[in-house]
């Protein structure tokens, strides 16, 4: 089907009408534009949460923010659309064991949100053990994931894989490969710019038994699935 594109430049609310016979919701993708680094206290975020059409390219097993429960962002949220960087994270806890589906993104969220007073999760998709993956912070918006944040795509696995805790299962590492090979093609990043977390923070993330693995998982994703 002919791709249809709509641009919004600023909009304080809008609605779509479709005319053509074969357009469905789900063929659309809602894009936010702003300056890069533009505050927007007054964003409706309503909005920022239907920016959650069907992209066909993504990943199966995509699991959006109403499915697991995601609560609705705070204010002070910051455009970010640029991204030259991915860095890769692990959640320390829950370990794999302890993790619980959507419930455990929720405890993240609850903990980014509560305790480190951020607008919402710091990350933009989370990557579960069995394959599924959680959308975070809706793409677009500046992370918190990894100072200064701008231009830094966050992806999360969930487990521990600190030295002598969780290996990164097939399925899990499978479903990251799809995604970084998703996300350089969409955003054209250099698989040298898929980096672990301590790459650029002082940090142990995302734990000796994902770090590791980072130079083969970039050749993979160079190569086919
Ligand atoms: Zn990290």
């Amino acid at each position: 089907m002919h791709k249809q594109g709509l641009w919004f430049l600023a909009a304080v609310s809008l609605s779509i009408v479709l005319s053509c016979g074969d357009l469905r919701a789900q063929d659309l993708e809602l894009v936010l534009l702003a300056p890069l680094g533009m505050i927007c206290e007054d964003v409706d975020f309503s909005v920022v949460e239907q920016s959650a059409f069907k992209d066909q390219n993504m990943p199966e097993g995509l699991i959006r923010r109403a499915g697991w429960g995601a609560r609705f962002p705070k204010g002070d949220m910051v455009f970010d659309r640029n991204y030259k960087t991915i860095v890769v994270h692990h959640t320390q806890t829950p370990s794999v064991l302890g993790y619980r589906g959507g419930e455990s993104v929720r405890a993240i969220q609850d903990y980014h949100m509560d305790k480190n007073k951020w607008s919402d999760i710091g990350y933009h998709y989370l990557v579960g053990p069995e394959g599924k993956y959680y959308e975070g912070r809706a793409e677009g918006l500046l992370g918190s994931h990894c100072p200064p944040n701008e231009g830094r795509l966050g992806l999360n696995l969930i487990g521990d894989f600190s030295k002598g805790r969780d290996t990164l299962g097939t399925v899990q590492r499978r479903k990251l490969v799809e995604l970084l090979k998703y996300f350089c093609a969409k955003y054209c990043i250099r698989t040298e710019e898929i980096k672990g977390h301590r790459d650029l923070d002082p940090s142990d993330c995302p734990g000796d038994n994902v770090y590791n693995l980072l130079p083969q998982i970039r050749r993979q994703v160079c190569g086919p699935l």
